[in-house]
């Protein structure tokens, strides 16, 4: 049987730096499925339809052929046989993702391919419904969150060091915006798995929050 650590949390708490970390640690392969959503947002985009279609995402969503490779440890995504991973970080697909991942179908046909994975493969996932819905029986369910204000930060410290400029305050805004959407949300919302272990990473660098996890882990 395959092990898995399931890792859920908001945007920006940290999950996929952790969760890479971590898979390294143990030999396990990450799976990063919020690159998923994004790439069907992208296949969506590219067909022409806008957020508020429900009907077409979900007709539309069907003919999307996604998966998941690797090259040199790191995931790639493709639709068809094109790597995706340059174009899925934009503002664009982001917020299209964000939206799109409220209906029904499109959740249906990714986390049917998130449980294929983790069959066969030890798995470091992270998303928002992974110790709820796609792996229940994770060895291990990690919530990891941290104050708005902090997430926040980080995401300012980390596109001020791109040489972008940007403003705390719209940050935070959007941050905000974006939890209420994923744990309002009708279909799978983002929420603590009852035998999930709630992670703050407020005050914790990541190599402390990674070791917690590895500890967690190995005490089972
Ligand atoms: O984690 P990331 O920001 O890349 O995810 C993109 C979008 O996909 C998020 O806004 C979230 O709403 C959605 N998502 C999801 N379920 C997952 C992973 C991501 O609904 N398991």
């Amino acid at each position: 049987m395959a092990k898995s650590i399931a890792i859920d949390g908001p945007a920006g708490a940290g999950k996929s730096t952790i969760a890479k970390k971590v898979a390294k640690e143990l030999g396990f392969i990450y799976v990063d499925t919020g690159a998923m959503y994004r790439a069907m947002a992208l296949f969506l985009i590219r067909n022409g339809i806008s957020a508020d279609e429900s009907e077409k995402i979900s007709s539309t969503c069907q003919s999307a052929e996604i998966s998941i490779g690797r090259i040199g440890g790191e995931q790639v995504v493709y639709l068809g046989d094109e790597n995706v991973n340059g174009l899925i970080r934009t503002e664009e697909v982001g917020n299209m993702a964000s939206a799109s991942s409220v209906n029904g179908d499109v959740r249906k046909k990714l986390v049917a391919l998130q449980q294929k994975m983790a069959k066969t493969t030890d798995v470091v996932m992270d998303g928002r419904d992974i110790g709820t819905v796609v792996l229940p029986d994770a060895n291990l369910k990690i919530y990891l969150t941290a104050s708005s204000a902090v997430r926040a930060k980080r995401r300012y410290d980390e596109l001020t060091a791109k040489g972008e400029t940007c403003d705390l305050e719209a940050i935070e805004k959007d941050i905000i915006e974006r939890d209420y959407r994923d744990m309002h949300r009708e279909n799978s919302p983002l929420m603590q798995a009852d035998d999930a272990v709630l992670v703050d990473s407020s005050d914790m660098s990541i190599d402390e929050v990674a070791e917690r996890i590895l500890e967690l882990y190995r005490e089972r």
